[in-house]
């Protein structure tokens, strides 16, 4: 990376950052020599070309836990982004870290997730097997560093270390050669935790409100989780006279506020305990900063174990993981079969010797209903378009 290529205007409010939030000028830079822009500081344009590419558009059809569905009003991809980048905003500003980088970093945390969720990521997993497996944070920064084309001068969007870094962190293989090297700095940045913590309180709460407003759970199943209970206990000490109705966003809303004040405070006092003064401090700590209380810990892990059995493994949702599995590996072997059915753009690099990798780029960039069209295009024997 070519850290002279920097430009320091507009920079950071550096009177609004506290020490140990990364500044645009430590930044290690892009990866392809850039002049600066007149108006927008260098995490800013980051955060722009995440949300101006194909793939974070592509998220608004993308499962998070349920299939997308016309119609249908619980979270996809795209909500779900949008409410982690609200919280870790929140929470950013709060700690004084580099917020333009806290966003970036969680608008792109989702951008590698393939068709159908989980269940898409296993199965092109399995078709991968002989040829280096999918993940969707390593596929996460394939997008952004390769396979997005929208400026001349450089692959990808040529975003800067820290973002890039920010999505390797998660990365089941750390020893594979595109995410290795974002990995041998130390504990990552103070906003990378911020998001990964914002990410996980996010989708254990409206996962919750999902299964419930589609019928999943009830609210008398949710009588034996203690987090639910303990929040619906304070929603309803705050609110006496509330309506039947108002009782689930109350309580889902309160769940949300509870673990953000705590994340705010058990970090704060981390951050105190440890003496953290400025970034090299955070790359060296023993143990992730970022990070809830042991009570809300704990409450949380009883949350997951409920959602794990009773939504995750849903017969619903067991059922739609299963079809778009089937759907998925269907397709693979269809394309690698005949790579002369792929559009021209995978075709070309599917001939040229790529076949598996190409055959599950084009797969892992569909949106589920994509997928499910170009399935019936492909085996509906009435459809020949
Ligand atoms: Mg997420």
């Amino acid at each position: 990376m070519a850290a002279d290529n920097i430009s320091f205007e507009p920079t950071d409010r550096d009177d609004l950052l506290a020490p140990y939030a990364i500044r645009t000028r430590n930044s290690k830079g892009r990866k392809h020599a850039e002049p600066a822009h007149p108006y927008r500081s260098f995490y800013q344009r980051d955060r722009d070309r995440i949300v101006h590419s194909t793939a974070f558009r592509r998220l608004m059809h993308k499962t998070q836990v349920l299939v997308n569905q016309p119609g249908d009003y619980h979270r996809t991809r795209l909500t779900h982004t949008l409410e982690v980048t609200q919280i870790s905003r929140t929470i950013a500003r709060r700690l004084g870290l580099n917020e333009d980088l806290t966003e970036a970093t969680a608008l792109l945390h989702d951008l590698g997730h393939p068709p159908f969720g989980h269940a898409g990521e296993t199965a092109l997993d399995e078709c991968m097997r002989d040829h280096g497996g999918y993940e969707h944070n390593r596929h996460g920064l394939r997008l952004v560093e390769v396979l997005e084309y929208r400026y001349p001068d450089f692959p990808g969007l040529n975003l800067s270390w820290e973002v890039l870094e920010a999505q390797a962190m998660h990365s089941k293989r750390p020893d594979a050669p595109e995410v290795k090297p974002y990995l041998a700095v130390g504990q990552p940045l103070l906003e990378a935790q911020v998001v990964d913590a914002a990410d996980s309180l996010a989708y254990t709460c409206h996962d919750v409100d999902d299964a419930l407003s589609v019928g999943l759970i009830t609210l008398d199943d949710l009588a034996t989780v203690r987090f639910w209970t303990c929040a619906m206990e304070r929603a309803q000490a705050e609110h006496p006279r509330m309506q039947a109705e108002h009782l689930q966003p109350t309580v889902i809303r309160k769940l949300i506020d509870w673990q953000v004040v705590d994340l705010l405070e058990a970090t704060m006092e981390n951050l105190r305990a440890q003496k953290i003064g400025c970034v090299e401090d955070v790359r060296r700590a023993p143990r992730l900063l970022v990070a809830p209380g042991p009570e809300v810990r704990d409450l949380k892990a009883d949350l997951e174990v409920f959602l794990r059995d009773r939504v995750y493994r849903h017969h619903r949702v067991m059922r739609m993981a299963y079809k778009g599995q089937r759907i998925l590996k269907q397709m693979f072997e269809e394309f690698c079969a005949h790579p002369r059915a792929l559009p021209t753009r995978y075709r070309l690099r599917a001939e040229a010797g790529d076949l598996q990798p190409t055959v599950c780029d084009y797969l892992a960039g569909m949106t589920d209903r994509y997928a499910q069209d170009e399935y019936l295009r492909l085996f509906q024997p009435t459809s020949f378009t």
